[in-house]
């Protein structure tokens, strides 16, 4: 197996030579989690100009999309009882697209689930499995269908319902980076998720290879996947949970039980376009497990790979994907 970080990682060398093109790279934190963006340009200040434009707009939209940051938009929405309120437009369009993809899969994505994460701690130190009848109260309050969008980026919530776009904010603004490029290479790596836009500079056939991490040691890769001018996102219980008495608790729930997903999968991971998109399926996908997703899949031309708790990986049409020396993963079909 071979090293790597995080969920998903981008694998690329940096070809030192005369006449090629300039990169410029930045490392920050933001939208809890750690991103790198990567651009290249004719000169360095050119590629200086894309990721320190990019950074700054995701600093942005991790306030706009963000309900823990007091001030936000989104924030602004969930103390609202039930007003209406003017979000921002990119509130407004992510919470839009969040809809969309709730409709779609039925639920399984659901942008309600705030009073779930804030009910099991998840990521805090209070973090403990609650009694059934608090997870029954909480469950009250989910339901996409509560939130009402009107016309001119006014939105309310009905029902006490709260609103959380972490499972499509970093998608959400891989878009928005990829928007800003026009058309030298860019890879932007937003913790699990990675887009990666034009020919990338250090590989022949102009490929950009992703890692996909080992579920028991994200430090580690299992496979390699190819991709270009996509985006790459991973969802998995291995990035934020806690144990107790021997289960593990981790940061997707099940809507319909107010419980996190549990369906023999350790992670999915999909291939698309455009990164919100991929965001909101990997989440759903998670949520509705293997048999379920591979229909989904199929149903609405999703690529996408299944990993399996008993180290299986499923793998949908149209994607090629390469084990790494030496793990003890199979490819299933
Ligand atoms: P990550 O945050 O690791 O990228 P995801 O994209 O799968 O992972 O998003 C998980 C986050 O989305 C959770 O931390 C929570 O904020 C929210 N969430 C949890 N369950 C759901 C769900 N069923 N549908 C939509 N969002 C969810
Ligand atoms: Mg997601």
């Amino acid at each position: 197996m071979k090293k790597l970080c995080g969920a998903l990682c981008a694998l690329f060398l940096l070809l030192s030579g005369c006449g090629g093109p300039v990169s410029d790279s930045t490392d920050f934190f933001a939208m809890d989690t750690f991103m790198t963006l990567t651009a290249w340009g004719d000169n360095q200040d050119d590629a200086h100009a894309v990721v320190s434009e990019a950074e700054q707009e995701i600093n942005r939209l991790s306030n706009a999309l963000s309900r823990q940051v007091e001030a936000s938009s989104l924030a602004e929405l969930n103390a609202a009882n039930g007003e209406i309120v003017t979000l921002d437009p990119d509130t407004y369009a992510a919470l839009s697209r969040a809809v969309e993809y709730a409709e779609q899969t039925g639920g399984a994505f659901d942008p309600t689930t705030a009073p779930l994460s804030d009910l099991w701690g998840i990521g805090t130190d209070a973090a403990a499995v609650p009694d059934e009848a608090a997870i029954a109260q909480a469950l009250t309050h989910v339901g996409y269908q509560n939130i009402e969008l009107l016309d001119n980026n006014q939105a309310r919530l009905l029902n006490g319902a709260q609103v959380d776009l972490g499972g499509i904010g970093k998608g959400y603004a891989t878009d928005v980076v990829a928007s800003l490029r026009e058309d030298e290479p860019l890879l932007a790596q937003l913790g699990g998720n990675i887009g990666a836009y034009g020919e990338n500079p250090s590989s022949k056939d102009g490929l950009w290879t992703v890692g996909l991490a080992d579920p028991d040691d994200s430090a580690n890769y299992i496979a390699t996947l190819h991709i270009q001018d996509a985006s790459i996102v991973t969802s998995g219980d291995y990035e934020r949970y806690f144990e107790q008495n021997g289960v593990r608790y981790h940061h997707i729930f099940d809507p319909s039980t107010g419980y996190p997903a549990q369906t023999g999968l350790r992670a999915v991971t999909v291939v698309d376009k455009e990164s919100t998109r991929a965001d909101a399926y990997t989440t759903a996908l998670f949520v509705m497990g293997l048999d379920k997703g591979l229909a989904f899949c199929e149903e609405h031309d999703v690529q996408a790979v299944f990993v399996t708790q008993d180290h299986k990986i499923y793998v949908t049409g149209g994607l090629q994907i390469t084990l790494a020396d030496g793990v003890d993963y199979e490819l299933a079909s």
